[in-house]
Parts: structure tokens; C-alpha cells; sequence
């Protein structure tokens, strides 16, 4: 009798453990082998990667993927108008570094600059947009039609600057098999699969070339190039809080908001992009995500918002 009992305790507690056990060693040799992989993989290797992605999304994409370079070692060398994440922010005369919180002297963090290009109709095509983080809902969002060298300033006051990434904008090809209504990326809906187009195993799909090329670096070219896609994520996949999306539709992270309305004018805002914490910390809150709109009539003044997981 009393072996039964000991046999029962044990197929109940003992066995689920020691299988959660096993998936977690394997999931931890899982993680570490493509971290490794990514480690020995060449910047020639990971350009071509990305080239053959943005090229498949050449004539009909759902929106680009800014994808983190190396950190930038020499932040001074790199152009002060370009895309990238964390370092200094763009900021013209007559600027000062906004605060944390109103009534709060505390300087915000800066994300996130984006360079808006030509995949967005007028007046949003080379615009420059910056964001800060406040302690809000809502973030503080500056927008530049026209940054430039000459006129950028450096902004004192700041906090340490975090780590900064270079961005790398990447087209991602609509999946295989999804028709969109239109061309128009602004207007493509998601997609019904459920997954999105620049997930590493749909992008296989979308790129037959990718695959032969991975398959040379790993046996799993899925985790492979989500490495690729999300750097900065220790893991093989990736979430949303580690990917910056440019255009398209917002992928929201709990809820959809609908549509966000102009302050000035009450017109249905575009979405411009959308990014998490690049570098890994809390700044967003818990792999929380900021989405950008603007209004056509009214593109000096966007917004920023944060949901948070
Ligand atoms: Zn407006």
C-alpha cells in the first residue's frame, strides 16, 4: 500500500519536475548556442541577410524593420540626423532638454530618433522625429522638417546618455500567400495567419534565399536570424519591446487604442513607427512598447504613447 502511495507522489510532483528541469537546461543550451552563433557570424554575413530581406520588400512591403547595428564606438563620427537609438538626441537652436515630469526637474531619458524616409508620403519624407521618455502615458515627441548638420546643437543638461545603436532600415516583404488591398503600406491590414511579416520563420518563407545562406552558420536558421533581427535580445526569439517597426500598421502590445486623433485639427493620426527598449532596461517599464503618430496637417506635433505588458 505503501508503495503505491510513493509511486503516486512521485509520477505527480517528481516527474513534472524533473521534465520543467529538462526544458529549461534546453532552453538555456537553446539560447547559448545562438548567441554563440550570432557571436561568430560576420558583419559581411549579416549585411547579406539583410539585404536579401529589404530586397524582397523592394516592390510590395508592410512596413521596414530598423534593425540595431553595432553599438557605436565613436558616437562623434556618426551623422547627427540619422536613425539610431539612445546616445545624444538631434536639437536645434533655442532647445532645452525636456524634464521627466512636469513640475519634476528631472531630465528625460532620450530614446529614439528616427529619420522618416521616402516610404512615407509628403510632408513626412526626411523629416526628423525624437522622442524622450516622461513618466507618462504620453512621451515627449519633437519633430524636425528639415535637420541638418549646421543647424543641430548639442543639448546640455541631459542625463548620462544610454548605449547607442546605429538603425539599419530594412523592408520586410508581405507574406506569401497574403494579398493586401493596396499598395499603399499605410493601408495594408494584418495579416490573417496571425504571424507577423517579419517573423524569422515567415521571413524564411518570404525569402527562399535565406535559408541556404543560414543554414551555412546554424541548423536553426529561425533563431539565427531573429539574432539578427533583435541583437540586443539574449534570446531566440524575439518580442515586440526588442524591435523598432517603421511604418505599416502598429502592432499593439495588449489592446488595439484605435485610432489616435490630432489634438489640433480631431483628423485620424498616421502611424509613423513604433519601438521598445533596445537596451534592455526598465525605461519603458516591463518590454513596454512606444508608439509614434502625426497628422498630416499638423506633422510638427506628434504623439508618443506607451503600453506596457
Ligand atoms: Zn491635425
Amino acid at each position: 500500500m505503501n508503495g503505491d502511495i510513493y509511486s503516486l507522489i512521485f509520477a505527480i510532483v517528481f516527474v513534472p519536475m524533473m521534465v520543467l528541469g529538462w526544458l529549461l537546461i534546453l532552453d538555456r543550451l537553446r539560447i547559448r548556442r545562438v548567441r554563440r552563433e550570432y557571436s561568430r557570424l560576420t558583419v559581411e554575413t549579416r549585411d547579406q541577410v539583410l539585404s536579401l530581406i529589404d530586397h524582397a520588400g523592394r516592390e510590395r512591403f508592410t512596413c521596414s524593420v530598423l534593425v540595431a547595428d553595432t553599438p557605436n564606438s565613436d558616437p562623434n563620427s556618426a551623422d547627427v540626423t540619422a536613425s539610431r537609438y539612445g546616445g545624444s538626441p538631434y536639437a536645434e537652436a533655442g532647445e532645452t532638454w525636456p524634464d521627466a515630469a512636469t513640475g519634476k526637474p528631472t531630465p528625460a531619458d532620450f530614446l529614439i530618433q528616427v529619420r522618416l524616409d521616402e516610404k512615407f508620403p509628403p510632408p513626412w519624407i526626411g523629416r526628423l522625429v525624437v522622442v524622450f521618455n516622461r513618466f507618462d502615458v504620453e512621451q515627449t515627441v519633437r519633430c524636425y522638417a528639415t535637420p541638418s548638420t549646421p543647424r543641430s546643437m548639442t543639448l546640455s543638461g541631459g542625463p548620462t546618455p544610454q548605449k547607442e545603436w546605429s538603425l539599419l532600415s530594412v523592408r520586410i516583404p508581405i507574406q506569401i500567400g497574403v494579398e493586401s488591398s493596396t499598395a499603399d503600406p499605410q493601408e495594408t491590414m494584418p495579416t490573417p495567419a496571425g504571424l507577423l511579416d517579419y517573423d524569422p520563420v515567415i521571413l524564411l518563407e518570404s525569402v527562399p534565399e535565406l535559408t541556404p545562406l543560414l543554414k551555412a552558420h546554424t541548423s536553426k536558421p529561425a533563431d539565427l536570424l531573429a539574432a539578427i533581427l533583435a541583437p540586443n535580445h539574449a534570446s531566440y526569439g524575439f518580442e515586440l519591446s526588442d524591435l523598432v517597426q517603421q511604418g505599416g500598421q502598429p502592432v499593439w502590445l495588449i489592446e488595439d487604442a484605435g485610432p489616435r486623433l490630432c489634438q489640433h485639427c480631431g483628423k485620424a493620426m498616421r502611424f509613423l513607427f513604433q519601438f521598445g527598449d533596445l537596451n534592455g532596461g526598465i525605461t519603458l517599464g516591463d518590454a513596454g512598447v512606444c508608439y509614434v503618430f502625426g497628422c498630416d496637417e499638423h506633422p510638427n506635433d506628434p504623439l508618443g504613447i506607451v503600453q506596457m505588458s
